[in-house]
């Protein structure tokens, strides 16, 4: 027997019983004749004693660890002296009888403690020990629970969960795909699935009703915080239902989540639905955080609103002129009113410039543009914004009213997150609805699908297919909390025409829709039933759970920025053998 308990589970109640203990040297302490080793394992940390003048032997021994050596210890369970309020194991330590050292290890390259001394790399190098920490051992944990509720929840809901494959066909998520020579079938190639959109709907056709997977998908996009290369979501698809039926469920289960897994009660109320068009005039985004105000106040718009006379050449050019009200901001000093127009103007944000407003303790207005405007207009202005006294107004302008309300977005959200209202413990769940079903792509020069191309849209938009294709809504929908789109999905098209008019309207010859999604047309022949879903990402979920800012930290071996795994050094080159096998050419550069 390795060990008798844990290192997390002995109380002041089993003073006096013998145990035996087996973990990871946290750190020693030598005081006077007496040392204490503090043993970590999972489960917590437990303080061993050894005192010199009892066993003299014994003690050089264990002056002798070093940090993250594995050891097994036997002794009696006593109660403290000083006890430590903060341990739940704080109330005892082991006087300890027998020590074995069960492996040696070399010093790590960082300090396994909470806060740590390792850089970001050397962590990701060292996963393992990375993974000793309590903090991030606890977001994996946290994910376990996630996931068991989530299992637990559709289980209850008669979801079945069916594994898909992942050498599939190409997937029409919108992003390029990871390809996998086929050894059998020379010059072709497996593409990992970006989701399991297509086999979800035809499991439907298949009658499978309720289906969900906690799946692994695979997109080769430009990585960011909350993107991976491979990432999981919680995949869900269900047969015989329209919008609300699938919201209804799923806002079910979010609440449920909440409740069991982060101790929230989000309340009785349904979460709000937030038409996209809305969404994107009031915050600017498809994802607004509405955890705090500051909505946009439209000073010209594009449906013939203006309130500025002629006379800057900037608005008197702009299709859109908008902007926000920070509460009792107008205290921001010349430099950081610089610092926000630098941030606005940064690549990034893209804007060609702020202006700005103070609203004065008289009520007067001073702003960056006095010389511009009469004190009347920028009056009116305040009005617009309900402005008080002490209040920092900041305006955007541009030529294209969606860009630069994306741009404002961006500002919003620094001024929140300056302003505290970025609470991590609070959450502002809502549903975004009625998604455009087309957007237009400079690049491509043509419509695409906003969602993937199995999206319905709403049956009364159908004849506008014909006529005016860019103004048709989706029955889409995506669940957003805190500003971050945390699911997302729609009711798909089970009409075989239909889905060829849809294909036709991205821009598919029948003979290459045909071609890429035959096979889900084909069976679209043989009776599918209306069907619809959705898929959560399961990390970002947990990342939101956890407080975190970055999804990494709840993934046990995550990708860095390169997408490469630092710890396995992968990717990697293969040699010669496998590349002739695969009747592949090797591209690597010379040794
Ligand atoms: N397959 C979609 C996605 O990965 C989700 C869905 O429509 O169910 O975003």
């Amino acid at each position: 027997m390795y060990r008798s308990h844990t290192n997390g589970e002995l109380r002041i109640a089993n003073v006096g019983e013998v145990v035996t203990l087996a973990g990871w040297v946290q750190r020693t302490r030598k005081m006077g004749g007496m040392t204490f080793v503090d043993l970590r394992d999972r489960y917590g940390i437990t303080q061993l004693c050894f005192n010199e003048e009892v066993n003299a032997d014994l003690c050089a021994q264990a002056n002798k660890l070093g940090r993250e050596f594995v050891i097994q210890v036997t002794g009696k369970v006593a109660e403290r002296y000083s006890k430590n309020a903060n341990m739940p194991t704080g109330d005892i330590e082991i006087i300890v009888d027998t020590l074995n050292v069960l492996n040696a290890s070399l010093t790590p390259p960082f300090t396994i403690e909470e806060n740590s001394d390792g850089g970001d790399d050397i962590r990701m190098k060292y996963r393992y020990l990375d993974l000793r920490r309590s903090n991030v051992r606890a977001n994996l944990e946290l994910r376990h629970k996630f996931c068991l509720a989530v299992r637990d929840f559709l289980d209850s809901k008669g979801f079945l969960e069916i594994e898909t494959p992942v050498l599939v066909g190409s997937t029409p998520e919108g992003a390029r795909d990871f390809i996998v020579p086929s050894r059998m079938n020379p010059g072709q190639f497996y593409a990992l699935p970006q989701s399991p959109q297509m086999l979800k709907q035809l499991l439907m056709v298949a009658g499978m009703d309720r289906y969900f997977q906690i799946v692994k998908c695979f997109r080769d996009e430009d990585l960011r915080a909350d993107r991976q290369p491979e990432f999981t979501q919680i995949d869900c698809e269900m047969s015989f239902v329209q919008q609300d039926d699938i919201i209804k469920v799923f806002e079910e289960m979010t609440k449920h989540l909440f409740k069991t897994v982060r101790g929230v009660d989000l309340g009785e109320q349904p979460f709000l639905r937030l038409p996209w068009k809305e969404a994107m005039r009031r915050f600017g985004s498809d994802k607004p955080d509405m955890r705090f105000g500051m909505e946009f106040v439209e000073l010209k718009n594009e449906e013939g609103k203006n309130i500025f006379p002629e006379g800057f050449a900037v608005f008197d050019g702009a299709k859109y002129v908008g902007g926000i009200c920070a509460e009792g901001q107008a205290v921001y000093t010349r430099k950081q009113l610089d610092e926000l127009t630098n941030f606005v103007k940064s690549q990034q944000v893209g804007a060609k410039g702020l202006v700005y407003a103070r609203v004065q303790e008289d009520g007067s207005v001073k702003s960056s543009v006095d010389k511009f405007y009469s004190q009347e207009v920028l009056q009116q202005m305040k009005e617009e914004f309900g402005a008080k006294p002490g209040d920092l107004i900041l305006v955007l302008s541009g030529e294209d009213s969606n860009k630069t309300r994306k741009q404002l977005c961006e500002l919003r959200l620094l001024m929140g997150e300056r302003m505290g209202l970025r609470d991590k413990n609070k959450f502002a769940l809502l549903w975004v609805v009625d998604f455009p079903m087309f957007e237009w792509s400079d690049e491509e020069q043509r419509l695409m699908a906003m969602h993937h191309p199995f999206t319905s849209p709403k049956p009364s938009d159908i004849p506008l297919l014909d006529t005016d294709p860019a103004n048709v809504l989706a029955d889409a929908y995506d669940m957003v909390c805190n500003g971050v789109e945390v699911g997302g999905g729609s009711i798909r098209i089970h009409d075989a025409v239909l889905q060829a008019k849809i294909f036709d309207v991205l821009g598919f010859t029948p003979e290459k829709a045909q071609e890429q999604f035959g096979f889900l047309m084909n069976a679209f022949k043989y009776g599918a039933p209306p069907h619809g879903g959705l898929a959560y990402g399961l990390d970002r979920f947990v990342s939101l759970f956890a407080g975190l800012d970055s999804i990494r930290d709840c993934i046990a071996f995550p990708k860095n920025n390169s997408g490469r795994d630092v710890m396995l050094d992968a990717p990697g080159f293969v040699d010669q053998k496998q590349l002739d096998e695969l009747f592949l050419q090797s591209v690597a550069p010379e040794k």
